[in-house]
């Protein structure tokens, strides 16, 4: 396993130095980046990972960078937005709580002349011109394929009686490719029964056990495996799955990679993850930040850029969205040797 093997030489680049609640940066002169991250409890990942990696990024480049988090409040990140449009910033990066009111953002910044990027959430309907992200629809598809996988790996029967936790389809266009892409994979594979289908609404995880009990309970308490959106949603059901003496022996899928879930993968109570290189998209989003904010060609970013259609606003966005990987016990080093995690953190309590 990844405890016990490893020195704790990696994890340069991610882990928990460096800011865990933003601020600005030590450079002097004004704001030039706005970054507005979503919340801190629908995954760790916005303090664990985003924060301190673009807080390092801008950093490094001299850029005075101004990193929030709107902490589930609406309201809140609009005033945010606001209040970095009305210091004069040059380029906004927003994860937003949902479209319509990222979209909305995205309109007043574009009156004052502001460069928008939307940050692994796109906002469809928005006027953004960029976006960073992951291939979102790819990662359903990994999701759906890993928990077909641990199914076989667990001797389920045929068919595997599976209950679909979704993350925030109703508020994130990611929770609806990650559905799509892992609905794609259950409903084409006979050996798969999918008997419940259960929305973590708006990514609330406080939500997830509840929601699990009664789709459990609206199966008779019966369940083969279960497909959790994210590491959150599943670190709630595994609680469940523990209170009634299953967890270690139904699988339950997730995303993220943060320790948590890893350590809930080490215990043999999660059967997969996806690991999704935070490095890379903050580096990828920085710069093209950097490049805006100095009113260079973003060609010269380094970041190739493909179109990306939005249905709804009829019109393309240029994108940058990186792959990702599976992750299961087997393979948990590779999410350490990357840096996202240091071995250290991971093996803490186990
Ligand atoms: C992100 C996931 C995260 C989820 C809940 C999604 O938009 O892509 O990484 O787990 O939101 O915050």
């Amino acid at each position: 396993t990844a405890c016990g093997s490893d020195s704790d030489s990696s994890g340069s680049s991610g882990g928990k130095t460096g800011a865990t609640t933003g601020g600005k940066s030590a450079s002097s002169g004004k704001t030039q980046v706005g970054v507005i991250l979503p919340d801190t409890t629908s995954s760790t990942r916005y303090t664990e990972f985003d924060t301190p990696l673009l807080t390092k990024a801008f950093k490094a480049a001299g850029i005075k960078v101004d990193i929030q988090n709107a902490g589930g409040d609406k309201t809140k990140f609009a005033s945010l937005a606001q209040n970095m449009i009305s210091e004069g910033v040059s380029v906004l990066i927003i994860d937003s709580i949902d479209a319509p009111s990222g979209a909305a953002v995205e309109a007043q910044a574009k009156t004052a002349g502001v460069k928008v990027i939307d940050y692994d959430r796109v906002n469809l309907g928005g006027s953004a011109d960029y976006y960073v992200s992951f291939d979102n629809e790819k990662i359903g598809q990994l999701q759906g394929q890993s928990l077909v996988q641990c199914l076989k790996t667990a001797k389920a029967p045929n068919p595997a009686q599976v209950i679909q936790m979704d993350g925030g389809t109703d508020v994130d266009n990611n929770a609806v490719l990650f559905k799509s892409g892992a609905e794609k994979v259950l409903k084409a594979d006979s050996s798969v029964k999918v008997v419940a289908d259960s929305v973590v609404k708006g990514w609330t995880v406080s939500n997830a056990a509840p929601a699990f009990t009664q789709a459990l309970a609206a199966n008779s308490n019966k369940v083969d495996g279960v497909y959790a959106a994210n590491d959150d949603i599943a670190n709630a059901v595994i609680g469940v799955l523990k209170s009634k003496g299953l967890n270690g022996k139904v699988p339950v899928t997730g995303q993220d990679a943060g320790v948590e879930g890893l350590q809930n993968i080490l215990r043999g109570d999660q059967c997969a993850t996806i690991y999704k290189s935070y490095a890379k998209e903050a580096d990828a989003a920085s710069k093209l930040a950097i490049a805006l904010v100095k009113g260079q060609d973003v060609a010269s970013a380094g970041v190739t850029l493909t179109k990306f259609n939005d249905p709804k606003g009829k019109r393309d966005l240029q994108a940058f969205l990186l792959p990702a990987q599976i992750v299961t016990k087997s393979n948990v080093k590779v999410v350490v040797d990357s840096g996202q995690v240091k071995a250290a953190d991971l093996c803490k309590g186990l």
